[in-house]
């Protein structure tokens, strides 16, 4: 591998990996499942929401998703 090609995987792969931490970024963050549950039913009482809790991989936290 030319060293081009190194450089231009590692800003690729600096690339990927700021977009992992935005699209966590852009979400509520949860330490724990209860506190994730806890703001699912709150969303619900007041907007009506359904959310349903789910564990992170990237970032190890939980976050709430939308449910059909
Ligand atoms: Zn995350």
């Amino acid at each position: 591998m030319a060293a081009s090609d190194i450089e231009r995987w590692f800003a690729e792969e600096q690339r990927r990996r700021d977009r992992r931490v935005q699209s966590c970024e852009r979400k509520r963050w949860f330490e724990s499942e209860a506190e994730a549950r806890a703001a699912a039913l709150l969303d619900r009482t007041r907007w009506g929401e359904r959310r349903r809790p789910y564990r992170c991989e990237l970032c190890g936290g939980w976050h709430l998703t939308s449910e059909r």
